[in-house]
């Protein structure tokens, strides 16, 4: 049988924050463009629960983390809470990238901004716990979000779900506009490996649901994310992927009070950066605490679902040392030292005391541990990319999570489109520059 065969100028792995923004880009600056997404493009189920069964991507480590990823258009921005964070001090020179210009771009297009405070002004149970933290010397502070409050009904939350309104921004538009704009996106195709030859990547193998597809590029990038990109490169035979794995695990807290619970209250409004480096915590709905405790363990949670109404939440998102590895099968091993588990533990007990001069009684509250979501570190800077993203091989380069040597203890999203930004840019001249020369 023939080789089923397409031929692209550049092939971008993965639709998620960094793939969905190159993208674009890259097809705004005049390039021919093919996006390989392995995921579905659902539409039918944003919002709703049913979300979880098809939007998520679901792993536990051997050490029985739980980590959680979108595969779908959009990848992880489809299910993410809409938080923003800028960089924290030290993270670009931790990367040896200066893309400040591509945030404030990006902050600008994306309408990064806190919510209106006629969104949470009625939010009583959330503004007890920023009451109570206070008292414990603790400032849980707005936070900023990738969210239009035009679009946004207050009381919803369901971000994690999929956004049914596009309030929340996604990078489904951005491959729209890419698309528009002459892009190919292919879905339900998962690349297996990149074909090289003489140092230098020729093309990609993936598979869809008619069999193997060969796609030959001149460039390829991978966006594949912290899990997707080092199980490639494995693949690939690049060994040195794989290693450094974070996730910045969290524990979320579920308790129940005499009084109003979260049950409407969106998750991740109000956080803490007072233990940046060890930890974030913050407030999260009752059903979003109540989604982690039924994965931990449904049969406590289960217990509590008639004092479900009384329900407040909290997290504990620890910042985790790189410890963990991926293999080429997919197996994850996310060991904690005893660091990690202290600085936990810590946030862990400081949340509960704020919990508990909140109101909740503090035999009710339910613990579930290390549940992950921002994969990364796998294919890091100065291990398996330079500071120009580009492996040691010709023509392949990763611009995702797994770029990011360390966790800093920071949601990326915001900062990942900015990186992809800034990489198009640098592309796109290093392009132009060679064809003068
Ligand atoms: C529940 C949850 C809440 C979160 N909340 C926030 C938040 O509020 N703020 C924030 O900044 N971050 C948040 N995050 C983290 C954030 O979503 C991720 O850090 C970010 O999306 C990572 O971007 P990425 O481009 O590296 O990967 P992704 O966005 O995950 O994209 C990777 C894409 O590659 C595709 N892919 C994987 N393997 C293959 C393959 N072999 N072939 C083809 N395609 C492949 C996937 O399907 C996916 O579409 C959250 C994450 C989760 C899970």
């Amino acid at each position: 049988m023939d080789e089923r065969r397409i031929e692209t100028q550049i092939a971008v792995i993965g639709s998620g924050a960094a793939g969905g923004t190159i993208a674009r880009e890259l097809t705004r600056r005049g390039m021919n463009v093919v996006v390989v997404e392995k995921g579905p493009d659902w539409n039918w189920p944003i919002g709703h629960y049913i979300a979880y069964r098809t939007l998520y991507n679901i792993h536990r480590s051997k050490e029985n983390v739980i980590i959680r990823r979108g595969v779908c258009t959009g990848g992880s921005t489809v299910i993410y809470s809409g938080n923003a964070f800028n960089p924290p001090a030290g993270f670009m020179e931790m990367l040896g990238i200066d893309f400040s210009d591509d945030l404030a771009v990006m902050r600008k297009e994306l309408g990064v901004a806190p919510l209106p405070d006629s969104f949470y002004k009625g939010w009583s149970a959330s503004l007890r716990l920023v009451e109570s933290a206070q008292q414990h010397g603790i400032t849980l502070k707005l936070q900023e979000k990738l969210i239009d409050s035009d679009k946004c009904v207050p009381g919803c939350d369901s971000c994690l779900l999929g956004c049914k309104r596009g309030a929340k921004w996604t990078s489904r538009p951005f491959l729209e506009e890419a698309k528009a704009g002459g892009a190919l996106l292919l879905t339900r195709t998962e690349v297996e490996r990149i074909e090289i030859e003489n140092g230098k990547a020729r093309g990609l193998w993936a598979r869809d649901r008619e069999g193997d597809l060969f796609i030959a590029a001149e460039k390829i990038i991978l966006c594949a994310g912290g899990i997707g990109t080092p199980i490639i490169l494995l693949k690939s035979g690049i060994k040195n992927a794989g290693t450094h794995f974070f996730t910045d695990p969290m524990s979320i807290l579920f308790g129940v009070t005499r009084g109003k619970g979260m049950r409407s209250e969106m998750t991740y409004t109000f956080a803490s950066e007072d233990y940046l480096g060890e930890f974030l915590m913050g407030t999260t709905s009752a059903q979003n605490s109540m989604t982690a405790q039924v994965l931990r363990h449904p049969v406590k949670a289960l217990a509590k679902l008639p004092s479900f109404p009384h329900g407040i939440g909290m997290f504990v998102k620890l910042c985790d040392s790189a410890g963990g590895r991926i293999d080429e099968t997919g197996a994850i091993s996310k060991p904690l030292d005893a660091d990690d588990r202290g600085r936990m533990e810590k946030g862990i007990r400081l949340a509960k005391k704020i919990m508990t001069s909140a109101g909740a009684d503090p035999d009710s509250i339910l613990v579930a541990r290390y549940i992950g979501g921002h994969p990364g570190g796998t294919a890091g800077i100065g291990r398996v990319v330079n500071s120009s993203l580009q492996t040691d091989i010709g023509g392949l380069y990763v611009c995702d999570a797994s770029v990011i040597p360390r966790s800093m203890g920071v949601p990326l999203v915001l900062i990942l489109v900015s990186l992809a930004r800034w990489f198009s840019r640098s592309l796109v001249s290093s392009e132009t520059a060679a064809s003068a020369s």
